[in-house]
């Protein structure tokens, strides 16, 4: 193998899907596969590629790629889930284009078997479509939206690097440590320094910085809700009982007069 130095090393093209899955348990809820999703994903919206950590206020949630309810294949399996924030899975919703249409390139990108820049192009803050498929996509989930420009806007700041800007934390891994964000070049460096023994353990100390800089800790999984859940239904129905009455205003019934 040639010896390379550091940054070329980490010079990578974006060609190829960003999404890795890994092998999961078949068979079991949807919603169970939520930690392996996120960490797929990179923390990221499959669509919007925004990541936890920067989505703030929004919620993630797991989109079925073929809607629910679609039977001809097993939607609740693995490799139909994406992981997605709450805008572009709410903008999603039941889209499925007919067979057609889908023949003619008009879906939904997906991250584990798409390549990106295969598909969309960068205009400042804007993404432009390069083929049918980022067509359909941008129009169907608003991928201009403002608060998308917003995030590019924001992103263009933390770093130049155009992939970046586009395809969000995904990119990170495939550009030169010198246009990494600041704020996590050094960690970035030290993963490379201390795994400086194959090219493959230090791809993967980059994927865990990365991955790390992308996740949102208010989203992990709480160990202790359950136990706590049972303790204020607890407390709760003590004061219920000392104090009895409507506790909850009546859902407006379908069968209210
Ligand atoms: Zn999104």
């Amino acid at each position: 193998m040639e010896a390379k130095d550091d940054n070329s090393s980490v010079v990578k093209s974006m060609h190829g899907p960003l999404v890795k899955r890994s092998e999961v348990t078949a068979g079991l809820a949807y919603s169970d596969y939520r930690n392996e999703l996120r960490y797929d994903f990179y923390y990221s919206c499959a669509y919007c590629t925004i990541t936890e950590y920067e989505a703030a206020g929004i919620r993630f949630t797991i989109d079925h790629y073929v809607p629910q309810g679609n039977t001809e294949i097993d939607v609740h399996a693995y490799e139909n889930l994406m992981y997605a924030c709450d805008e572009c899975n709410l903008r999603k919703g039941n889209r499925h284009p007919p067979a057609s249409a889908q023949e003619a390139g008009f879906r939904f990108f997906r991250p584990d078997k798409d390549a990106l820049l295969e598909h969309f192009s960068a205009s400042g803050v804007r993404v432009n479509h390069v083929t049918n498929t980022g067509y359909y996509t941008i129009q169907s989930l608003d991928l201009n939206r403002q608060s998308l420009r917003r995030l590019r806007e924001y992103r263009e700041r933390l770093a130049e690097t155009h992939e970046y800007v586009v395809a969000g934390i995904h990119a990170l891994r495939h550009v030169r440590i010198d246009r990494f964000p600041k704020h996590v070049r050094t960690q970035v460096l030290n993963a490379i320094k201390s795994a400086q023994e194959a090219a493959n353990e230090r791809e993967e100390e980059i994927e865990t910085t990365l991955r790390d800089f992308a996740r949102s800790p208010l989203l992990d999984r709480d160990p202790d809700a359950e136990t706590r859940a049972k303790e204020r239904t607890r407390e709760l129905d003590q004061m219920k009982a000392l104090h009895p009455g409507a506790w909850r205003t009546p859902r407006k019934a379908a069968n209210s007069a």
